[in-house]
């Protein structure tokens, strides 16, 4: 196969087929490079010349987890050394930072709790509006949706409906890490399997409640994993158009059970990362938005994924857990003025966003 040739087709909007997905992830050396060059020219017919950020607040709820997946440093059993459950008066003080921070965004990121019912899903909601009225709240996954469905005997999509009307504004499109069973059975055996994943997000979607997409790589799966994954996001996308972006999670590998005990990978190389980036870009010609990661590719390398086809910067954070109990450095807090100068350093400018990507 000529790349070179594909590249400029795909350029001109050819759509990728899987097989030349897997190629184009497979280059190496300086081959990587017109990968790279042919995705930030799409990123800038998509998005243009700038690079988003959202102004936004982690918050943790709870590290204790009914599923504690083999690739994750922060979930825990109840009862384990480090292991935590906030109450209501924590969660409003938490809360209540985050106003004072004058963020635009909530993001719950918690374990799946083995005892939380969809009225903790609820009250959760309830009690961050009540501190924080017009926040955006964007918070629990599939998973969590699932999770609740079961406890409560009650449909996911009715699960979904009572989270909306209490205040949800989108839906994580986590616990997707990478959407093909027999990964799903190494790295994550307890969550849900990739059909029920794409059956919440679609009925998230039929309800206008956006989600994002990502995946997680660089644990145990290749390159024809990692674009069967894509290929069930740009089916999904192409039905609903209800992703607002995908967002590459690089597998942060130290302090994992997969990686300790010798099945996983040290997590992806830069070349796997950077090429991640450009070939989501070229691969998903049905999305407009790819962003970064910089807690956990490092600030550095997230630089260089904005020049490979990405056009976000995500959130500033404030607390990242999940990456830092996993082994990463620094992936907590990034101030607006030093995603500035990254974003101005490569020619670019940065701008701030909501959620829904209108820019304020
Ligand atoms: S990745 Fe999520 S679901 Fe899995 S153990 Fe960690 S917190 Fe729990």
């Amino acid at each position: 196969m000529n790349v070179k040739e594909l590249l400029s087709d795909t350029n001109n909007g050819h759509r990728l087929s899987n097989e030349e997905a897997v190629i184009l992830l497979s280059q190496k050396g300086n081959d990587i490079y017109p990968v790279l060059d042919a995705a930030d020219k799409s990123r800038f017919e998509k998005a243009g010349d700038i690079v988003t950020f959202v102004k936004n607040q982690n918050i943790h709820i709870t590290n204790i987890c009914k599923n504690l997946c083999g690739f994750c440093g922060f979930g825990r059993s109840a009862g384990d050394d480090g292991s935590f459950c906030d109450d209501q008066i924590t969660l409003i003080k938490k809360t209540k930072l985050a106003k004072e921070r004058e963020v635009s965004e909530i993001c719950l990121l918690s374990g799946v709790h083995p005892d939380f019912t969809i009225s903790h899903y609820v009250e959760m909601l309830a009690t961050v509006h009540s501190v924080f009225p017009g926040v955006h709240i964007h918070a629990f996954s599939p998973d969590e949706v699932a999770h609740a469905s079961d406890k409560d005997e009650i449909s996911t999509k009715e699960v979904l409906f009572r989270m909306k009307k209490a205040g949800l504004g989108s839906l994580q499109g986590t616990a997707a890490e990478i959407l093909v069973d027999s990964v799903r059975k190494i790295i994550c055996p307890n969550k849900i399997s990739t059909e029920k994943w794409v059956k919440i997000i679609k009925e998230a979607h039929s309800l206008e409640i956006p989600t994002t997409a990502t995946i997680m790589y660089g644990s145990i799966e290749g390159p024809k994993e990692r674009v069967e994954h894509l290929s069930v996001l740009r089916d999904i996308q192409e039905a609903t158009n209800g992703f607002t972006e995908l967002v590459p999670l690089t597998y942060i590998h130290e302090n994992t059970p997969l990686f300790r005990s010798g099945i996983a990978n040290p997590g992806a190389t830069g070349r796997e990362d950077l090429l991640l980036h450009a070939v989501s870009r070229l691969y998903l010609d049905n999305f407009k938005n790819i962003q970064v990661s910089w807690g956990k590719l490092g600030v550095k390398l997230a630089q260089m994924a904005l020049l490979a086809g990405a056009n976000d910067f995500a959130g500033t954070m404030w607390s990242d857990d999940v990456s830092v109990n996993a082994g990463a450095e620094g992936a907590d807090y990034l101030a607006p003025t030093l995603m500035k100068r990254i974003a101005e350093d490569i020619g670019r400018q940065l701008k701030e966003r909501d959620t829904l990507y209108n820019l304020i």
